[in-house]
């Protein structure tokens, strides 16, 4: 008899966005003609920059001559990629990394889903609350969840709590934690952490022998000064963090796949008899195993990024879906609601007025101003009582949606 891993099985039945697709189908089959703007979804919709077009063109044609096409590429990444990042993400931080300390990947989503496999499963996993959901489900999958117990949340997991009483400033944890997931700017709150903030992570780290796995997805939309773009910014945070960072909202390539992680060597973890084994190496083993890296043509597209004609363009590409965020800032403050992030990323965090439930907001919403957005609780247990806009939406589409909001929502 095959059995199965029944971690898998402790999983709520129904993700988040299956929901709300089942809510929009019913809605629409009542009224087949309302047009739906979706502001839920976490996709992009402008086209990649020019640079990683053309890039991608030229590596197109490389492939299709015997001299230069490639087969196999290294499994961590090209080069030239790794140095560009080394260049242009890095050093202007003043954080100096060698080039066996990146490792290329199709994707933050699989890079902090696939990382928890380094680690022991009974390690005690802590997270923000609310929460990309990958971090939880992972460790769940893998057995370090325990059983769900509705609406607290996984009983082995710690959850920290972010909301309006605490500034969405989480709390170090009362318990001893191993693995510590901090994800800035946030998605879903669109909040940062300061510096000084950070800085009590990784200082928590260091004493408890932790590593904080810090998903810096969202580090390009960042626009205020204090607001650290990479973790590697607080001092002792080489020997205990692992960053995760993505082309994805950084220049469009969603639909491409292109992302990197980043372990410096000093980064230990333990074995049950106390020696330190750097998680470079394991993850390396893992990599060089499990993974056979990004293609030369998505690759070269990448680089491309880091041209000045690159950069300019994922300026322009920023700046747009960031104008998107004020208008629903804005336009959201303006109508009365309590509104969060939006400032420092794609992502507004709004309270729901009168104490209502998150999924209760988002029937609302559909129905009164025919507008999608995400229900907190779908995040965690305290998002419930706020809700997610994104700011991925076209122009367009983003002004009619608020106006929608402000004429047609009855609460
Ligand atoms: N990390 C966070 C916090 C995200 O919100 C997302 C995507 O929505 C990802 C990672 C996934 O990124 P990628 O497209 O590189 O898999």
């Amino acid at each position: 008899m095959i059995t199965i891993n029944e971690n898998y099985l402790k999983l709520p039945g129904v993700y988040l966005f299956s929901e709300i697709g089942r809510r929009i189908a019913r809605f629409k089959s009542g009224n087949p003609d309302a047009d739906i703007i979706n502001l839920g979804i976490g996709d992009v919709t402008r086209p990649l920059p020019l640079a990683a077009i053309k890039s991608m063109r030229q590596a197109v044609d490389e492939m299709a001559r015997p001299e230069t096409f490639r087969g196999y590429g290294p499994e961590q990444g090209y080069d030239f990629l790794i140095n560009s990042i080394i260049e242009h993400d890095y050093r202007p931080l003043g954080v100096e990394l060698e080039a066996d300390e990146i490792f290329i990947s199709d994707g933050s989503k699989c890079d902090t889903g696939n990382i928890q496999e380094i680690f022991g499963v009974d390690n005690v996993v802590a997270v923000t609350d609310p929460v990309y959901p990958v971090y939880v489900d992972t460790n769940v999958m893998a057995g370090r969840g325990g059983n769900l117990n509705p609406p607290a949340g996984f009983e082995k997991i710690v959850y920290l709590p972010c909301n309006v009483e605490n500034g969405f400033v989480p709390r170090l944890p009362g318990c001893r934690v191993d693995m510590i997931y901090l994800c800035y700017p946030n998605n879903p709150t669109g909040t940062t952490l300061s510096k000084a903030e950070l800085k009590k992570w990784v200082d928590y780290a260091r004493e408890n022998q932790s590593v904080i796995l810090y998903d810096a997805a969202y580090e390009a939309y960042i626009r205020e000064q204090d607001v650290p773009h990479s973790i590697y910014e607080i001092e002792g945070a080489m020997e205990v963090a692992i960053e995760f960072r993505s082309f994805s909202k950084t220049a469009g390539f969603t639909g491409t796949r292109c992302a990197y992680t980043v372990i410096p060597k000093r980064v230990m973890g333990y074995t049950a008899d106390g020696k330190a084994v750097s998680l470079n190496r394991l993850w390396t083993r893992r990599q060089t195993t499990k993974f056979n890296g990004v293609s030369y043509i998505v690759q070269r597209g990448a680089a491309a990024v880091y041209s000045p004609e690159g950069k300019k363009q994922v300026r322009e590409m920023i700046d747009y879906y960031m104008t998107n965020a004020s208008i629903i800032r804005n336009g959201l403050l303006g109508m009365g609601f309590q509104v969060f992030g939006g400032i420092n990323a794609p992502y507004i965090w709004l309270k729901t007025p009168d104490g209502i439930d998150s999924w209760t907001f988002f029937d609302k919403l559909l129905n009164d101003a025919r507008v999608v957005g995400t229900p907190g609780v779908g995040f965690g247990p305290s998002g419930e009582g706020y809700f997610r806009l994104t700011a991925f939406g076209t122009r367009e589409n983003t002004i009619k949606a608020v106006e929608r909001i402000k004429d047609g929502l009855r609460l």
